[in-house]
């Protein structure tokens, strides 16, 4: 009988143990979360949830019963403090828990502004988890001066939803473009022009000198000099792997806590998958922070765990809601070297991104045919020629054949 301990109650922690109990697991499974909650979905936080269109119930990724009948202890509330590898145990502060096969699913946190920076003034958010949104839930009242530090998804998206409650957005970006991290120019582009079509006022090359405020949070001192009032402030300046309880474990980090093809670390029997874990991708590595990747990957080190030991290869994907934009994101765009316009054509456009004749990844604004195209040819292994792509004429589902 093997016990498998899943750290971090998330996205990859749920698909993990769901995937081994519908396998040939025999033994035992524990899932261990600090949060409160059973595991549930982060997207709907920056979209639907923090609009107050989704109730939370409707987060958990599965009920409360499904843990209970597929024999999945659930220790929610609750804190790994450490690993002993030697032993094969984890400790959570006066209890420990032997295991024979560890998984660590433990996500990441997002960088926080130093308090020197006044990071730690009453009214500064970040969002990560339910409990940060519900926190700043009731700050999101129409003609309150909200300042988001940080032009990447999650700002932008929290910037979409302020708007559309009517709120006053400003967002910085210290970067020359908004998106700059993960996209083209193009999709910047595309991107500025909806959330100025909005009102939403973009600062790009514009850092953050200090928040300003005594106690509370009431403005902005930017790097030009300039002061913006604000009622309360959204930090979305990236994240960091889930790494804490690696170092004493002796468990090996790049990037993340390092794994190779099979999801496995450095220390025998402990296992990463979902954002806090790196891999081997194209000759170099990667991690990803998408719900793709979490799932994705999880399900192949649940695989391994029970002995198929086949590598994961990923395929990445994500999509981002924006007003009544859907943005969705075949492939990864690292090393192109030019991009590929299709439309726009009635509300759609999409930039396939190309290195030299080899199709990398597919931004696609409101247009999922061309998503989904991309996706196909991606992992496929095909590259259709530019040409084609930007012809209009071109029936996309041609370019699969
Ligand atoms: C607001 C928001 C919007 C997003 N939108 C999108 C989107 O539109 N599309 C997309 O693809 N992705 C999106 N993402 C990213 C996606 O949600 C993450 O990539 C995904 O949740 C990663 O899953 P995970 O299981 O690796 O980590 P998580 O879901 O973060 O789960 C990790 C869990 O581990 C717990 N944990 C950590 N350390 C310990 C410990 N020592 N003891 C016990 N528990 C521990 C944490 O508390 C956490 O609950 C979004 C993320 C956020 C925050």
């Amino acid at each position: 009988m093997t016990h498998v301990v899943v750290i971090g109650a998330g996205q990859a922690g749920a698909a993990l143990v769901a995937r081994l109990s519908a396998g040939s697991h025999q033994g035992s499974i524990t899932l261990i979360g600090a949060e409160p909650h059973p595991p549930y979905q982060r997207p709907p936080l920056s979209k639907a949830y923090l609009m107050g269109e989704m109730a939370a119930e409707r987060l958990w990724l599965r009920g409360a019963e499904f843990y209970a009948e597929h024999g999945i202890t659930l220790r929610l509330g609750q804190v790994v403090a450490a690993i002993d590898p030697a032993g094969k145990t984890v400790s959570l502060g006066s209890d420990s828990i032997a295991y024979d096969e560890l998984v660590l699913t433990t996500g990441s946190t997002p960088r926080r502004l130093p308090t020197a920076m006044g990071g730690d003034l009453v009214g500064v958010y970040t969002v990560r988890s339910l409990s940060d949104v519900d926190a700043m839930k009731s700050e999101f009242v129409a003609g309150r001066r909200l300042v988001i530090v940080g032009g990447g998804y999650i700002g932008l998206e929290a910037a979409a939803v302020a708007r559309k409650l009517g709120l006053d957005v400003t967002v910085l970006e210290m970067a020359p473009r908004i998106l700059q991290r993960v996209a083209a120019p193009e999709t910047s582009d595309y991107v500025r022009a909806l959330h100025q079509a909005h009102g939403v006022k973009i600062l790009e090359a514009t850092g953050l000198e200090r928040l300003l405020g005594e106690g509370r949070v009431t403005g902005a001192r930017l790097s030009d000099g300039r002061e913006l009032a604000a009622d309360f402030v959204i930090v979305g300046v990236g994240v960091l792997p889930g790494t804490g309880l690696c170092d004493a474990a002796g468990i090996a980090l790049e990037n993340g806590i390092r794994t190779d093809s099979f999801g496995r670390t450095s220390q025998p029997h402990i296992w990463a998958a979902g954002d806090c874990a790196s891999f081997p991708w194209g000759g170099g590595r990667v991690r990803l922070e998408s719900v793709g990747n979490a799932i994705e990957q999880a399900e192949a080190v649940a695989d391994n765990i029970l002995g198929k030991l086949t590598p994961y290869h990923a395929h990445p994907w994500f999509w981002s809601d924006q007003y009544d934009t859907k943005l969705q994101i075949a492939g990864l765009n690292t090393g192109y070297d030019h991009i590929v316009t299709r439309g726009p054509e009635d509300e759609a456009v999409s930039f396939w991104y190309f290195k030299g004749e080899t199709l990398l990844a597919v931004d696609a604004m409101n247009d999922p045919r061309a998503y989904m195209v991309g996706k196909r040819l991606i992992e496929m292994g095909k590259s259709p020629d530019p040409v084609a792509v930007a012809d209009l004429a071109t029936v996309l589902k041609s370019l699969l054949k």
